[in-house]
């Protein structure tokens, strides 16, 4: 067995450079000392937030403090990502996120404090300051929420609800990830137990009796607890209908989409829209029968390979430079900063001891991003690179843009970075695959992501959006009711080829996405914008190359959906759903014909 290293093994120039951000942890400490200085200060201005000039002030302060606290958080939470083991580091990690919520209950008396300036004095600051501009868009942005903000009494009281709300998302996570116990299941003549994690990979097992049978399995114990599953869903849903209705807001829908400010419209367009041309996803069902030469398609059918897995054995110096290559058609300016990426040690590569697993990219104002990695030599760890350097790309381009304050993008934009990211890559393999079976794999894995990203999370979305109507309309929400609605879902969406076993009306009830509303469309509008963009960058669409930059830079200093039409993409019309539809339908022509 091939021993994990120790840190101290690991070459320097396969680990990130914190001291991009701290040269050493005595300064560190020194920036500790500065924050709790800086956020002592904060207290200072509080009840003078009506005064313009001390507004003025107190924004100033409060943007430095923040600006320290990102890297004091940052560096302390990566040193200990290293080797949780490190005491240390663990102790540092722990002291910056307490140094953090001092700091955010330090100043959380200035959004109700500016929430109680009468509006029009409020919209008079900017003339009579003119210094304040710069933090008009995001001084605004915490008045716009003045509709929904109740007398500070009754704020008091859905504050101390909040922990009790959660009740029933604990509850969940309880029963699905500690209580319930799978069984065991027979693969490969070995027994294995089934977990979460290793339910995934057997439905990709390429022994169908495996999988009908881990399938069987899993389900029973869903099935023995389907009642109490669905009314922890339905306790959710309400504790949603609450909130919504103590303030105010027109539907749990419109509450959820509100802090994206994107209207109710264009979540519905998505789930409109995919249904017009859902027969693209039918036709993929159907080509999956014809390729396991079976009479319909299961839901234990569903993951399971049509192309054979290739291996491609692919080390990281060559997966840098087919990502170069893959991203070249975003230019040269582009091509420049992706190399001080590779090179100027933002990137932490290899596995080692003690070491947090995975993978992510952590932007910072004040210094370069950094990407956690762990290493291992094939085709998923290349995509996991070009999927984080997106993240990380982005976060550098913002952050070279805008001030501060307006840096941060959103989750609602974040995994477009990404996406267009893998997308160009996949484009780049598969144009340059040497032998049919990779390139049939390719499209089989692309294929996959169109199904599980852009099609499954719209139909997540219209499941939620009926789930939180009927619950609207005071219609109680059954495991009958629940099921039904998925079950008719599921066969509207996958056509008459796919066999609805009992057990579908089971998988809504143990996706834990669902306890945390109206969230999961923004992979589907966030995949589609993604498709859209790369598609035109490829085609060598005029200006679509600089659209794209443009939208890198902006960062989070506008609304999503404004940002995204920066891009040349605007959800608020069917258009980049339909061109993901196409890129689709393309694709798996492609794929049809490669199978023959
Ligand atoms: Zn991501």
């Amino acid at each position: 067995m091939k021993k994990q290293p120790e840190r101290s093994e690991v070459p320097e120039e396969l680990k990130w450079r914190l001291e991009d951000i701290f040269c050493s942890d005595e300064e560190w400490e020194k920036g500790m000392s500065l924050l709790s200085e800086m956020t002592g200060k904060m207290s200072g201005y509080k009840g003078k937030l009506g005064d313009p000039d001390i507004l003025l002030e107190a924004m100033g302060s409060s943007v430095e403090a923040e600006k320290l606290s990102e890297k004091v958080y940052a560096y302390a939470k990566m040193r200990r990502d290293e080797d949780n083991a490190n005491m240390r580091h663990q102790a540092m990690a722990a002291r910056a996120l307490s140094a953090l919520v001092k700091f955010e209950e330090e100043v959380s008396y200035m959004a109700p404090e500016l929430l109680a300036i009468p509006e029009e004095e409020f919209a008079s600051f900017f003339d009579r300051v003119e210094k304040l501009m710069p933090y008009k868009r995001h001084l605004y942005e915490i008045v716009r929420k003045r509709r929904y903000v109740l007398s500070e009494k009754e704020e008091r009281i859905l504050a101390l609800s909040s922990e009790m709300a959660d009740g029933t998302k604990n509850a969940f996570s309880m029963l699905n990830n500690a209580d319930i116990k799978f069984g065991t299941v027979i693969a490969d003549n070995e027994e294995i137990e089934i977990t979460h994690a290793r339910f995934g990979l057997l439905m990709r097992h390429p022994d169908r009796n495996v999988r009908k049978e881990t399938f069987e399995v899993f389900y029973r114990q869903y099935e023995g607890r389907k009642n109490t599953l669905s009314a922890l869903l339905s306790g959710s849903v309400k504790g949603d209908l609450f909130y919504t209705r103590a303030r105010g807001y027109e539907s749990t829908l419109a509450a959820a989409l509100f802090e994206d400010n994107v209207p109710v419209s264009v979540y519905q367009g998505l789930i409109e829209a995919v249904n017009k041309h859902i027969g693209s996803l039918h036709r993929y069902i159907s080509l999956r029968k014809k390729a396991f030469n079976i009479d319909k398609v299961h839901l234990y059918d569903l993951y399971a390979p049509i192309a054979k897995d290739v291996e491609f054995g692919i080390n990281y110096v060559e997966a840098s430079r087919l990502i170069r290559e893959a991203l070249a058609p975003l230019g040269s300016e582009y091509a420049e900063v992706l190399d001080e990426a590779l090179c100027g040690r933002w990137i932490d590569v290899m596995e080692n001891r003690g070491k947090t697993s995975g993978a992510y990219s952590w932007g910072l104002w004040s210094a370069h991003p950094f990407m956690l990695l762990n290493w291992q030599d094939n085709l998923d760890n290349a995509f996991i690179l070009v999927h984080e350097l997106g993240h990380a790309m982005h976060s550098r381009y913002s952050s070279a843009a805008q001030p501060y304050i307006d840096a941060h993008y959103k989750i609602f934009v974040a995994e477009v970075a990404s996406t267009v990211n893998e997308a160009l890559m996949m484009a780049h393999l598969i144009k340059n695959a040497d032998s049919k079976e990779k390139k049939a794999m390719l499209l089989n894995h692309h294929l996959e992501s169109f199904r599980t990203t852009f099609f499954r999370q719209t139909m997540f979305a219209e499941f939620e959006a009926d789930m939180h109507a009927a619950a609207q309309r005071n219609e109680p929400l059954t495991a009958e009711s629940i099921g039904k609605d998925y079950t008719g879902l599921n066969s509207r969406y996958h056509g008459q080829d796919m066999e609805i076993d009992p057990q579908v009306a089971l998988e809504c009830l143990r996706v834990p996405h669902f306890y945390n509303s109206f969230y999961v469309y923004k992979y589907a509008t966030g995949f589609a914008s993604a498709i859209a963009i790369s598609r035109a960058i490829l085609e060598g669409e005029a200006g679509a190359r600089e659209r794209y930059i443009d939208f890198l830079k902006a960062g989070g200093s506008d609304y999503p959906l404004e940002i995204l039409k920066k891009a040349g993409v605007d959800l608020t019309t069917d258009r980049p759903i339909m061109n993901c539809i196409n890129v689709f339908d393309e694709t798996l022509s492609e794929f049809e014909k490669l199978l023959g």
